[in-house]
């Protein structure tokens, strides 16, 4: 595992901050030390505008523009652990690159990782930030992600950090035999993040907590 500290640097704020966060993420239960060291290295200030980067070590999700926002720290990091439980994961899917701070955290962790979203405007400044982090490990596409990503299917993971009503059949098709898709499911007020694994048979479905995104929307802005 290379972090963001080890490739660029210490970035530009106290460390403080980021310990506080990471012992917050802690006592929430997150245990998995490789995603806790990755949320800890990783500068969340640089995903935000500048005018919001003394709240970006705060545990809770901050706005992006176009009605957006970067998910809140212990969201990130509870979906990546649920995702890595699942052992070995080559190529990885997330619907929804918002600022491009989670495809960051997963660019760290796996080989592989694919990322569609509806909005131009951030598909194309997530872009930027990646590269400019080095991530080439990342692949970016401007889409709407009810339709996955089916070149480069099958996925042994897929990420949705958007709220459907119900799972799109497309992302269900484009998981890996023994693929694990984490996803936010109904109305706001009333989601709750599933875990669904692909099994020979059947999907098995696992209700992880309740959680609060923004809605997975149809078609391109
Ligand atoms: N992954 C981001 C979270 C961004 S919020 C983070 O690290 O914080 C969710 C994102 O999903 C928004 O940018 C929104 O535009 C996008 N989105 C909503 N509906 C979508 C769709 N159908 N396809 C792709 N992206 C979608």
């Amino acid at each position: 595992m290379q972090t963001l500290y080890s490739r660029r640097g210490t970035g530009m704020l106290s460390k403080h901050p980021r310990e506080r966060l990471i012992q917050q993420l802690r006592t929430q239960g997150i245990s998995n030390p490789d995603v806790l060291e990755v949320m800890r290295t990783t500068p969340r200030h640089l995903f935000v505008d500048e005018a919001l980067s003394s709240h970006a070590y705060a545990n809770h999700a901050l706005p992006i523009g176009y009605g957006q926002t970067i998910s809140q720290p212990y969201i990130v990091a509870r979906m990546t652990e649920a995702l890595l439980s699942q052992g070995y994961l080559e190529k990885v899917l997330e619907v929804g690159t918002g600022c491009g701070y989670q495809t960051a955290v997963l660019a760290q962790l796996l080989d592989k990782v694919y990322s569609v979203e509806r909005i131009k405007n951030l598909s194309e400044k997530a872009s930027k930030r990646l590269k400019l982090f080095g991530l080439d490990n990342v692949q970016l596409c401007h889409s709407d992600g009810h339709w996955g990503w089916a070149e480069h299917a099958p996925y042994q993971g897929i990420i949705v950090t958007a709220s459907p009503k119900n799972v799109p059949e497309a992302l269900l098709d484009q998981l890996a035999l023994g693929g694990c898709l984490i996803i936010p499911v109904g109305p706001r007020g009333g989601q709750v993040l599933l875990k669904i694994i692909r099994t020979r048979t059947h999907y098995e479905q696992y209700t992880l907590e309740h959680v609060s995104f923004v809605p997975l929307r149809e078609g391109l802005s």
